[in-house]
């Protein structure tokens, strides 16, 4: 340690010392000071009481404005420090809350889970609500946002799907039976129609032709009453 030898208190060019190199000659003082209590040494700690103060008295006299302005600043930047842990603090905090929210809203909402087994099992499916989905000739009339989840293009939602924008389509087999004698029923009744309106038209033809020949030899007539008998409805002619 320097301190040992009070030779090195001393410089050539102590003019051109500033605060911390005198500072520096005052806390070397002051350690040198208290071993030579420690060592009984009276006449060293004489030298060194006297060195560290003219340090502090430089220190003072010289650099005053400097040393206060240090000490300040370093109290600023301890405030500054405080305020940036607070800061770090509050930060990590909704850096959690923010990772939380996350974490639920990626959390399948329990409503929709098992649709996707339930449309394969089933058969059923999601459609767009026709209360709240507008198409014209089979074109939705705006764009309209899809659900993954319904695997369905959606409505805006109604009274009709409970603001789902969707209803559920499904036919069981006692559905499918019905439609399918439905069906059946429409194309029986289909045929029977046009059956009517085809010997409705004979018979016209078969009126029309004995009008004009009055005669029951006539080519038209002979032809009309053949097309009525394939018919089946010869009867009606009558
Ligand atoms: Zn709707």
């Amino acid at each position: 340690m320097t301190g040992n030898n009070p030779m090195s208190f001393f410089s050539d060019n102590v003019d051109a010392w500033g605060p911390l190199e005198w500072f520096d000659r005052l806390a070397k003082a002051v350690h040198a000071r208290n071993r030579s209590v420690r060592d009984k040494d009276d006449l060293s700690f004489e030298l060194y009481q006297n060195i560290a103060s003219s340090s502090a008295t430089r220190l003072v006299s010289d650099f005053e404005d400097k040393v206060r302005m240090a000490l300040t600043t370093l109290r600023e930047l301890e405030k500054a420090n405080v305020a940036y842990v607070d800061a770090n603090t509050e930060l990590l905090a909704t850096l959690e809350s923010l990772q939380r929210e996350n974490e639920d809203a990626k959390r399948i909402d329990p409503a929709l889970i098992g649709i996707c087994e339930e449309m394969e099992e089933s058969g059923g499916h999601w459609q767009p609500c026709t209360g709240c989905y507008d198409t014209l000739e089979g074109h939705p009339t705006q764009k309209y946002d899809y659900s993954p989840a319904l695997q369905s293009p959606v409505g805006c939602g109604c009274h009709e799907c409970g603001g789902l924008g969707a209803v559920w389509w499904y036919m069981s087999e006692q559905d499918i039976a019905d439609f399918e004698k439905i069906s059946e029923e429409l194309d029986a009744e289909h045929d029977l129609t046009m059956r009517i309106s085809r010997l409705e038209y004979l018979l016209r033809s078969l009126c029309k032709a004995y009008a004009a020949c009055n005669g029951e030899d006539h080519p038209a007539y002979v032809e009309a009453r053949t097309a009525l008998a394939s018919t089946g409805g010869a009867h009606h002619a009558e």
